[in-house]
């Protein structure tokens, strides 16, 4: 289960030193469900998609609750969990529990739509069902774990999806993908969106203001500088050194926090790559006007002064992280 819900996402690399962490902190379901959420958050912290985190901690207390602390062995057990779909629902019924059920990753698919030479031209439903059909026929009695995974690793290290290793494979006998279609097998690379993150540092006597992000978005529950998001295209947002990006910012720190702050500096930008997004992270210093501090108008908001070296405290995002050493580096 944890290692689908990590995967959903994140490449294996990337996740490898976090489900190790993870699992030491949290060994059993039900020590899981017993963690606060913050404390599974920080845990999480880095790898981006942060639904998947309350999820999966909303998923074990469910099971703990209402299910005795077992997990379902059954696909459509599986998907009246929160966090699971079709994949994640299918790969941990296939794998842990054997069951004869198709759990189609990306890899699979590919793989698959090769062997059974699916045009690729066909409207991606009518493909979808196809390679679902031929998949769930594969699959052998009581070898749905072995059979699944292996075709993933197949997908995975040897059906790639540019220059597949065909002399290595030990299926290419049945495999009809021609040698043309091989050159042509470059999927178009995914497109991420460009934003601008205007990144607040607003020091008072050595500490520095921090929030909970609130919803259930890109990071919602973690911790964050007050950060201002823009798109490049709008133009609306502070992604400069020009007196009205500074404005627009200090104005966002009035409106949101009920502060009033003093602009020092800007930071060096950095950038920060999550799967659907590339960022330019702007950060600015600033100090807080003497006499003020933070209102008390926004009671839903969750605000912190804290020193840089105490952030490792909270759970944080990677960019944020990224911020935090920067402005370290310059303060040395
Ligand atoms: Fe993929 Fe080549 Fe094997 Fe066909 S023969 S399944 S294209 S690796």
């Amino acid at each position: 289960m944890v290692s689908e819900f990590m995967l959903q996402q994140t490449r294996i690399e990337t996740v490898l030193p976090y489900y190790g962490r993870f699992l030491k902190a949290f060994p059993s379901l039900l020590r899981l469900a017993r963690a606060p959420l913050q404390k599974v958050l920080k845990f999480w912290a880095g790898m981006g998609y942060y639904a998947r985190a309350r999820n999966l901690h909303a998923a074990a207390r469910i099971i703990r609750r209402d299910l005795s602390g077992k997990i379902p062995a059954t696909k459509e057990a599986l998907l009246t969990l929160p966090g699971f779909g079709p994949y994640t629902a299918g790969a941990v019924a296939s794998i842990a529990f054997n069951q004869r059920t198709a759990a189609p990753d990306g890899n699979v698919k590919r793989v698959l739509s090769r062997l059974v030479n699916a045009p690729a031209s066909a409207p991606s439903l009518e493909r979808k069902r196809q390679l679902e059909f031929y998949l769930e026929d594969l699959i052998p009695e009581r070898q749905a774990s072995g059979f699944n995974q292996a075709l993933m690793d197949l997908g995975a290290m040897v059906c790639l999806p540019v220059r597949p290793k065909c002399h290595l494979c030990p299926v290419r006998r049945f495999c009809p993908f021609t040698t043309e279609e091989k050159k042509k097998g470059i999927p178009p690379e995914r497109r991420r969106r460009e934003e601008i993150w205007a990144i607040a540092l607003i020091e008072n006597k050595g500490r520095f203001l921090i929030h909970r992000q609130e919803g259930k978005g890109l990071l919602g529950g973690l911790w964050q500088f007050p950060t201002l998001v823009s798109s490049p295209k709008t133009g609306s947002g502070p992604a400069d050194d020009s007196l009205p990006a500074k404005r627009t910012l200090r104005k966002y720190l009035r409106d949101r926090f009920g502060i009033t702050t003093r602009f020092r500096n800007p930071l060096s930008p950095l950038r920060h790559e999550f799967t659907h997004i590339r960022a330019t992270l702007c950060p600015y210093l600033f100090s807080l006007a003497p006499g003020k501090s933070v209102a008390k108008t926004i009671p839903a908001l969750e605000t912190r002064w804290v020193k840089i070296s105490g952030l490792s405290r909270y759970p944080i995002s990677r960019a944020m992280t990224k911020v935090a050493d920067l402005l370290n580096a310059e303060r040395q």
